[in-house]
């Protein structure tokens, strides 16, 4: 199901609080944000405001917008399932194994306000043709997921041509994330607000 709606109307349980940080959102992020046209056209389907901000489940740091999320297809995703992400905006979940026998279930992002620890490793990718990193929460350094770059570019980059790259992106486990819309109808106090 994809609807249309203002993002004021994303908001269950307005409260002053969160009508303001709505608009700081709104008079923020739309110049910050520049889609590419893929992006854009997904954002248009799924109708997802800005407004949905993903969190760090560990500490509450912003790390990505619902638009950010871009899927990345696997072969070697042991399975993949359709889940939402608030007001009927679907993802695709797909489950990884490591060579340790854990499993993760990610969602992909076109970008994310992350940590990387270069330099990237070829080895064991779940993604062919694409080396990894370690991805952090630059706040609590909780373990996020991994971020992907093509094999053939340099073991280490800049953050600014990772994030600049239309060929990278990253896989963030789904249990180590939080909602923001979730968190504020938990009446919890969004970062914008804590000095
Ligand atoms: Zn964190």
């Amino acid at each position: 199901m994809t609807r249309k709606r203002s993002p004021r109307l994303l908001i269950k349980q307005p409260g002053r609080l969160i009508v303001q940080y709505v608009s700081f959102v709104l008079l923020f992020y739309p110049a910050a944000y520049q889609p590419g046209e893929a992006c854009a056209a997904a954002a248009e389907e799924g109708g997802t405001s800005a407004a949905t901000l993903i969190l760090c489940r560990a500490c509450g740091h912003e790390l990505a917008h619902g638009t950010d999320i871009h899927f990345v297809p696997s072969r070697l995703a042991l399975s993949s399932r359709n889940d939402t992400l608030g007001e009927g905006r679907r993802v695709t979940i797909q489950l990884f194994e490591n060579p340790h026998g854990h499993q993760f279930e990610v969602i992909t992002f076109r970008k994310a306000d992350v940590t990387q620890h270069w330099p990237a490793d070829k080895h064991f990718s779940w993604f062919p043709g694409f080396s990894w990193t370690v991805a952090t929460c630059p706040r609590c350094k909780t373990h996020l997921g991994w971020a992907f770059q093509p094999s053939d570019w340099p073991d280490t980059i800049t953050k600014t041509s990772f994030d600049e790259s239309e060929h990278t992106f990253l896989a963030l486990i789904t249990y180590r994330l939080l909602r923001e819309d979730f968190a504020s109808s938990l009446l919890m106090t969004p970062k914008s607000f804590m000095s």
